[in-house]
């Protein structure tokens, strides 16, 4: 039996860790208070002592300076965040839920966590998927794999690559609404289409409750000032709303104690009420829903969606799948909402690490003693799990116009194409006589593609990938230029100057820190050994 893997969903709002138990299906681990998911918010009580979770969640609005949440939206940006005089990056405290996460599955499981296969929106371009394996790294973990979360939830959703099937899943999380199409073959799983909206997820939802539980209470109580400018009255609250929100989603009604200094009222809310003042958020999704299945569907013309899947803690609401039902007629495939991500990913991991340890490439003819504890698609036959994702953000060269010698980005590899991807072009030397050049990679940084240098983010270092000592080149000397993204996303770039028989192997670090600030935040996230 190899290591175990575990799956880890690094959520926006809440996070989970999964594991492969001894008879082949997906755990979520519990955290120390009992829950399945662990709030993804970090409070620093002071210079050495730090919170994570539930605790922390509930100190946010009383000491907003101390706490930070939602820090996945922060991934692969260069921020430099300071808490209690210690400064701190999004890897960094994004290091610090992994280690949470693990430390109290280590607890649990009497075992250590080391290998892991953390989940990453499908639009998550390489500076944010590198971004998320340094986190991984800083904890002290071993990160085996980065795995697109719709994916995952395919996965977790008994989906194989081999079943010809084409996937829609709608994924309505905490601060997060993503919609993804994807296809799944004999080839692998190919994503289609990616859509969605950074900025809706259940947290719009707490606060339309919120606005009502708080108006209702103000007119009921009779008050002239605000109780919502009270810090621990609007967190108490905000909390107890979330909480009626979930009861909700089991029951027809549900109240909330709203205790302002000598008044308490219960105020009621019933799942109409609720459902009638989120409406235009339910309709917001359908029409992102919509827009990703025709986006899909321009792509590949025959396209027949065949499986709706269900994910995310917020699709657990009932409206959900009445609205989806309602206006589409889809036929939904339930999983098992904020848990699925993390089963896929422990699935995923768990599948790879036993298809190599069956099939070790200098062993091939060897007996295979021991069976894998559950098989995944491709496993059996041989093939291993392919799965073909595609580029969410083009790539590509800075190049300089001829002409008005203004600097542009010239993609090589484009948004939405399948990885793994290649390219390859022969570009001309501008100056005469160089016996230098660099040559600067970048990533496209907002949603739509431009040729704009500023519309892009360089993956490169600073310096740059530079080839030295070239014999004077005349103008126009031919550079060739090749590029390689895994399916996994990670990128290979070679350069090659003919006259000097040159090749740049560039190991480009996409990564958003360099080395010695991984190990920087290492020293301060401090604890965990990586181990190899
Ligand atoms: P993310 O991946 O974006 O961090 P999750 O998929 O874990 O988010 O979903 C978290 C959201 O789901 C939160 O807004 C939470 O309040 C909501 N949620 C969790 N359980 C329920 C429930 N039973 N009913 C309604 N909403 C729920
Ligand atoms: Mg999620």
């Amino acid at each position: 039996m190899s290591q175990t893997v575990y799956g880890i969903d690094l959520g926006t709002t809440y996070s989970a860790i999964s594991m492969i138990n001894e008879f082949g299906t997906a755990d979520v681990i519990e955290n120390m208070e009992g829950d399945n998911t662990t709030p993804s918010v970090v409070y620093f009580e002071d210079e050495s002592n730090f919170v994570v979770g539930k605790e922390a969640k509930n100190s946010q609005k009383v000491y907003p300076d101390d706490t930070i949440s939602l820090v996945k939206r922060l991934m692969g940006e260069k921020r430099e965040l300071s808490f209690q005089g210690t400064t701190h990056t999004p890897e960094s405290i994004s290091a610090l839920i992994l280690r949470q996460l693990v430390e109290e599955a280590n607890e649990q499981l009497e075992e250590d966590v080391n290998d892991v296969v953390i989940t990453v929106p499908a639009y998550f371009g390489l500076v944010e998927k590198e971004a998320t394996r340094t986190a991984g790294e800083i904890a002290g973990l071993n990160v085996k794999g980065i795995i697109a979360e719709p994916v995952a939830a395919a996965i977790s959703a008994g989906f194989k690559p081999g079943a010809s099937e084409t996937v829609f899943v709608y994924d309505l999380g905490g601060g997060t609404f993503d919609c993804t199409v994807m296809t799944l073959s004999d080839e692998g799983i190919e994503v289609v289409a990616v859509d969605g909206d950074r900025y809706l997820g259940g947290a719009d939802w707490d606060e339309k409750l919120f606005d009502y539980v708080l108006t209702t209470f103000v007119e009921k109580a009779g008050l002239d000032e605000d109780p919502a400018d009270d810090d621990q009255f609007y967190q108490e609250i905000l909390s107890e709303v979330e909480s009626a929100k979930k009861s909700l989603t089991k029951k027809r009604s549900a109240k909330v104690r709203c205790s302002f200094g000598s008044i308490t009222e219960m105020i009621e809310v019933t799942r109409e009420k609720f459902e009638e003042i989120t409406k235009p958020l339910v309709d917001q999704t359908l029409e992102i829903a919509e827009r990703t299945l025709e986006a899909a569907t321009a792509k590949k013309p025959n396209l027949n969606v065949t499986k709706y899947l269900l994910v995310g803690g917020s699709s657990r609401m009932p409206m959900i799948s009445d609205a989806l039902e309602n206006k589409f007629g889809w036929e939904l495939t339930v999983t098992e909402f904020d848990l699925a991500v993390a089963k896929g990913a422990a699935m995923y991991g768990q599948g790879q690490a036993d298809f190599k340890m069956l099939n070790p490439e200098a062993n091939a003819g060897e007996d295979k003693a021991d069976e894998p504890r559950f098989y995944l698609g491709g496993v059996d036959s041989g093939q291993g799990m392919q799965i073909n994702n595609i580029l969410s953000k083009a790539v590509g060269v800075l190049f300089v116009d001829p002409e008005t010698r203004t600097p542009h980005i010239g993609h090589l590899l484009n948004q939405g194409e399948t990885l793994p991807a290649e390219a390859s072009i022969t570009a001309a030397t501008l100056g005469e006589g160089a016996t230098e050049i660099s040559i600067h990679l970048y990533e496209q940084a907002g949603e739509v593609p431009s040729t704009d240098v500023d519309a892009n983010k360089e993956i490169t270092p600073e310096t740059g990938a530079t080839f030295t000592n070239l014999p004077q080149l005349p103008q126009g000397s031919p550079i060739e230029l090749y590029m390689h993204v895994d399916s996994e996303g990670l990128l290979t770039f070679k350069g090659f100057e003919p006259q000097s028989n040159q090749e740049l192997k560039l190991k480009v670090k996409v990564a958003a820190m360099q080395e010695d600030e991984i190990q920087l935040a290492k020293q301060v996230v401090g604890g965990l050994q990586r181990s190899e």
